[in-house]
């Protein structure tokens, strides 16, 4: 097989903290949160999410994280800095996962337009984080539906989460096809057609289409890797920066 240059070729997976929440009946789920770097043949650097700001905490009632790391300290152990970021793919404006947005002005911002509209209606869900991912030194690209950004780096509209959310698929030249679930399917075993929707969900049906959508996708492109959003058992498992799929 031949890579064309552009092509992603190291996929990161940068963790920014992990927590032990409780989940009913004594028992407790292990919570991941985290955000994405690819870098490309031709030496490029795409981040999917930048994670918590600063100065927003988690609700009181959860517990405090665990191994917090931010997006630039992560970035930093790499040998980068936010100016290397080329391309910044918002899978939603969620408070985790887009606190750092604002410290990437060099970067081309991808996002759904469906979500960046409801976003920037002054839905309150997006407030919290809004000065992070609304700043005026950002440009945005707004995607209608699923698109390919690079040979081998394609988004997929995923809503339910909520409006406008969107998953990613990378071709790896050795790993093969890596989907990023991200808030699609937040937990593995939700990865079935007859889930059901959580709190933070924004619509059911649409969740439960959307991740019949992403699980013909992972048939359909034999995908050899699923990374669900904050599935902290899961992670635990999985490769993480400053190691890299390939
Ligand atoms: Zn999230």
């Amino acid at each position: 097989m031949t890579t064309l240059p552009a092509a992603p070729q190291k996929l990161y997976l940068l963790q920014l903290s992990a927590s032990t929440v409780p989940a009913g009946a004594g028992r407790t789920l292990e919570m991941a949160s985290g955000c994405y770097l690819i870098e490309t043949g031709d030496g490029k650097h795409i981040l999917i999410d930048s994670g918590l700001p600063a100065d927003v905490q988690m609700p009181v009632d959860m517990p405090p994280a665990r191994e917090k790391k931010d997006v630039i300290e992560h970035l930093a152990a790499l040998g980068l800095r936010p100016d290397d970021i080329d391309m910044l793919i918002c899978t939603h404006f969620d408070v985790d996962h887009a606190g750092y947005h604002d410290v990437f002005p060099k970067a081309e911002f991808i996002v759904q337009r469906a979500h960046y509209e409801l976003a920037r209606s002054g839905h309150p869900r997006f407030a919290a984080a809004r000065a992070h991912w609304d700043h005026p030194v950002l440009h945005y690209r707004l995607l209608d539906g699923d698109s390919e950004l690079l040979p081998g780096l394609t988004v997929f509209e995923t809503s339910g989460h909520t409006t406008g959310h969107q998953s990613v698929l990378v071709r790896l030249p050795q790993t093969g096809p890596v989907l990023l679930a991200i808030d699609a399917v937040m937990m593995q075993h939700l990865f079935t057609p007859e889930r059901v929707a959580w709190p933070m969900d924004e619509n059911e049906e649409q969740l439960r289409a959307s991740t019949r959508k992403l699980l013909a996708l992972v048939e359909r492109e034999q995908v050899a890797l699923i990374v669900f959003g904050h599935d902290g058992a899961q992670w635990q498992t999985l490769k993480k920066a400053p190691q890299y799929y390939g």
